[in-house]
């Protein structure tokens, strides 16, 4: 495996803290690899314990002394349009490092990956304006003697103070600037470790806090792995923990955060329901089915991989998805004809592989796909559609994080909503009929006592 030379420089790595790249103290460089080349694109030293004192102090000291923390709503936004504007201006470089790290097609890359959240950060810069204090209309209160008391009231928004950011490997920039643009719009201080196996994303975004001069310790960036992740969780100087991740890590995380009682969002995996209602317009289902698979080579956490059909139209369905799966063209994702890219590692072609043989075991038909298909190098796997599976059986309930459709079928709307909602999963869901307000009842429909695992989202097709 050699270097690779990639249409852009590569940012700065390292320990970047007080808006200074240094080298980090770890000994160990992570190997950062292109995955539809199989090249080394470059390596990216891990922090060690002092890295992270270093880090979250810098956070800190911008919190507590300032001068982040002091800036006025208008300076605060100001400093977020420079990082905008300098971002903006870096859009192909971006582009470029993100497909080259993650082995996103370019198609989807262009909006999903870069484009999104560049402008997700101009909002935030308009968002940190807004005036911190609002006042509310007085409230008069009756007292039991039939006298008044008028109360009036303020609310203030304030920032948490030190946020630990950590992210997934799939969508390294957005998550980062998801993440970055409200903590900072608020006027919080970040460390952020992104994944080992997507790193340079986020130093891009470390590069352009040192461009846009954000004030020293705004933006911090740890790499490394779980070590230096539960170093920064288990911090005492941290006032909330953002993780986006797995369900595995997240759980871990909790309960690492729990011991110190600290703040924690988590956004984590999914096993997303696809329900087609028999009169679906049966094109576009099938249009919506073969994304759910193969976008980004189903490296996506609110992918929809199970597959709800009307008995009516599931023959109809399952023929159509088979043929248009087969037609993906699975391959380079610098080419814009590419339909879908590599996944992330051998490993995760390897997981993928033996969920769908371990399923056509237990009695699972491989309609198409189900091999790693013809390709000299990278880590692909075609597109695969999985029928005859019990909605019991682990390839329907687990996570696959791979290109993967388990299809079943059912015969009611209240069948329907019982198979989406017999999920451990409750992250998203989609409803295709011709009939948008038969969609939107049904997926606010959900079994008692599972409110938490119903339908959260629907996608109208009429
Ligand atoms: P992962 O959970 O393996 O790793 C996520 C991050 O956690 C990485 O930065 C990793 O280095 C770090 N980490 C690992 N162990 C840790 C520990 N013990 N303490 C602290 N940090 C630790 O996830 P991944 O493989 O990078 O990403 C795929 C997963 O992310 C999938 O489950 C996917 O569904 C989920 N995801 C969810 C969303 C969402 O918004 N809900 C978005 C993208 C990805």
């Amino acid at each position: 495996m050699g270097a690779i030379t990639i249409a852009a420089p590569l940012p700065a790595t390292g320990l970047f803290a007080d808006n200074t790249f240094r080298a980090p103290g770890g000994p160990q460089a992570d190997e950062v690899v292109n995955p539809a080349t199989e090249e080394t694109i470059g390596r990216v030293a891990a922090a060690d314990a002092g890295d992270v004192d270093t880090a979250i102090s810098a956070a800190r000291r911008a919190v507590d002394a300032g001068p982040w923390s002091r800036l006025s709503p208008r300076e605060r936004s100001d400093a977020l349009y420079r990082l905008a504007e300098v971002l903006a201006s870096d859009y192909d470089r971006i582009l470029a490092v993100v497909i080259a790290e993650t082995g996103c097609p370019v198609t989807a890359a262009r909006a999903h990956q870069v484009g999104i959240p560049l402008r997700h950060m101009e909002y935030w810069a308009e968002a940190a304006r807004r005036p911190k204090l609002m006042s509310r209309d007085p409230v008069v209160t009756t007292r039991a003697n039939g006298s008044g008391v008028l109360g009036s009231w303020v609310v203030r928004r304030e920032p948490y103070g030190v946020v630990v950011a950590i992210t997934p490997y799939n969508f390294p920039f957005l998550q980062t600037v998801m993440k970055m643009g409200p903590a900072l719009a608020a006027g919080n201080a970040m460390v952020v470790k992104p994944s080992p196996l997507t790193p340079f994303s986020t130093f891009l975004l470390a590069e352009a806090a040192q461009r846009a001069d954000l004030p020293p310790g705004a933006f911090n960036v740890v790499a490394g792995g779980a070590e230096v992740g539960d170093a920064l969780v288990s911090d005492p100087r941290v006032d909330l923990v953002s993780f986006t991740g797995s369900a595995a890590v997240g759980s871990l995380i909790a309960g690492r955060a729990a011991t110190r009682l600290t703040r924690v969002v988590l956004e984590l995996g999914g096993k997303s329901a696809l329900i087609v209602c028999e009169d679906a317009d049966l094109a576009q289902a099938v249009r919506a089915g073969v994304q759910s698979a193969t976008y980004h080579a189903g490296q996506g956490c609110a992918l929809t991989t199970r597959h709800l059909v009307h008995r009516r139209v599931w023959g109809d369905y399952v023929e159509r998805l088979t043929e248009e799966l087969r037609r993906v063209p699975v391959g380079d994702p610098t080419d814009p004809r590419t339909g879908m890219g590599p996944l992330i590692r051998p490993m995760a072609v390897d997981r993928v592989d033996a969920c769908v043989h371990e399923a056509a075991r237990r009695g699972a038909t491989v309609a198409v796909g189900g091999s790693r298909g013809e390709h000299p190098r990278g880590y692909f796997y075609q597109p695969t559609l999985l029928t005859g599976v019990a909605n019991t059986d682990p390839v329907a309930r687990e996570e696959i994080f791979g290109p993967v459709i388990v299809a079943m079928e059912f015969g009611t709307e209240d069948d329907a909503v019982e198979l989406a909602n017999d999920s451990p999963y409750g992250l998203a869901g989609h409803v295709l009929s011709a009939d948008p307000a038969r969609a939107f009842g049904l997926s606010r429909l959900h079994q008692p006592g599972c409110t938490v695992r119903r339908l959260q989202a629907v996608r109208l097709r009429a």
